[in-house]
């Protein structure tokens, strides 16, 4: 995409507060499902032009994602062009909270990298129009516990579309990350009876992983991890991580993790369904962190609900493989289908009412 073609996007929102320094964009891609919600983004982007380009595709693709989990918003994100370390202050989330205000609920917004629940609670003193709170400031806190049983939800589907039994007892799944999400899924792995393979880059995360599992296989990186005799691989920490040199060596039979934006580049997709690998496409696996975001901000939060609807994340994803083996195309292509079908039907309903 063009970085001066948002004429997808509803409305595209450029927010300079000189005092404390703000340098901001909100991008509104859908309202079609309801109010746009999606992260905002904290992060040293080399130019403007590059914030830009970041922020139309993001807040496009909330859109797909919020639309698959079934959920009543619209597709929206932001980034605060900066360095979080260095320039993240009250005074500016603060501002950046009364910009929010300003679109006057259009756009909801929450975490994303380099922002966390104590941000967001900066921010709702300015706007209702935030989730992602801590739970002292009565929002749901850190959302990877429901991010990571998603993953495993759409790993039973995957499992079932593949070897025809959900059950992972005796597969081997490969994670890569054991962070906030990597660490919740390890698990739910190993209650499943899956013997479990991981890696990560940060010997902290190494350390705490060794000590409270020590059944996990640790392996040096992700390259050993993908050519280590995996069933299932989980790319749970950076994105772009499926690409040329990765086909080549991946062992996995299905891909199915929690990181965001996978695919180095949407043609991997056609790849590696000709190599005979399942891929789950990840807005639909890692859709159970905006399912709590929502369920904060559309009521007071509930866990088990929020739970319950992460549950749907299972038949969501079996429906999406069945769909793309019935029409011989990728599961993103059917995913991206569903979602426009979604936007295309309710949201005419929603402009109804
Ligand atoms: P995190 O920062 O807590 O954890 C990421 C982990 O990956 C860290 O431990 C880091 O050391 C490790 N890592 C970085 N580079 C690596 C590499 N090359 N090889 C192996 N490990 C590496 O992040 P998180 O919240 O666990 O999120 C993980 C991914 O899931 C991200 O892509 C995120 O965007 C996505 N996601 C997270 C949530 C959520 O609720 N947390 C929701 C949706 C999507």
């Amino acid at each position: 995409m063009s970085i001066f073609d948002a004429s997808g996007h509803e409305q595209v929102v450029f927010c300079h507060d000189p005092e404390s320094g703000l340098r901001a964009i909100i991008a509104v891609y859908s309202t079609a499902l309801g109010p746009a919600l999606g992260g905002t983004r904290f992060y040293p982007y080399a130019s403007e032009e590059e914030a830009l380009t970041d922020v139309l595709h993001l807040s496009e693709g909330m859109a797909y994602k919020n639309a698959i989990a079934g959920l009543d918003h619209g597709g929206g994100k932001a980034v605060i062009w900066g360095d979080p370390g260095v320039d993240k202050t009250e005074a500016l989330l603060r501002a950046y909270g009364r910009f929010v205000e300003s679109l006057g609920g259009r756009y909801v917004t929450a975490c994303d990298v380099g922002t966390y629940v104590e941000d967001m609670d900066h921010v709702a003193r300015e706007t209702r129009h935030v989730s992602g709170r801590s739970p002292e400031s009565g929002g749901a806190g850190d959302s990877s516990i429901l991010t990571a049983f998603g993953v495993f939800q759409a790993m039973r589907a995957a499992a079932q579309h593949r070897w025809g039994a959900v059950d992972l007892a005796g597969r081997t799944v490969g994670v890569a990350g054991l962070g906030k999400v990597g660490r919740h899924l390890i698990p739910h792995l190993l209650e499943a009876g899956a013997d479990v393979v991981a890696c990560d880059v940060d010997p902290a995360a190494i350390g705490r992983t060794a000590a409270n599992h020590p059944q996990v296989r640790l392996v040096a990186d992700a390259d050993e991890l993908i050519a280590s005799g995996i069933h299932i691989y989980a790319p749970c920490a950076m994105g772009g991580v499926l690409n040329e040199s990765t086909l080549k060596t991946l062992d996995a039979e299905i891909v199915c993790g929690a990181a965001n934006n996978q695919l180095a580049e949407p043609e991997v997709a056609v790849e590696l369904e000709r190599a005979g690998v399942l891929y789950c496409p990840d807005y639909v696996v890692n859709s159970g962190g905006v399912i709590q975001v929502a369920d904060e901000y559309d009521g007071a939060f509930d866990f088990k609900r929020a739970e319950r609807r992460t549950l749907g994340i299972f038949a969501t994803t079996a429906r999406i493989l069945e769909r793309a083996k019935g029409e011989g195309t990728t599961p993103v292509a059917a995913a991206n289908a569903i979602a426009e079908e979604r936007i295309a039907a309710v949201g005419r309903l929603q402009r109804l009412r």
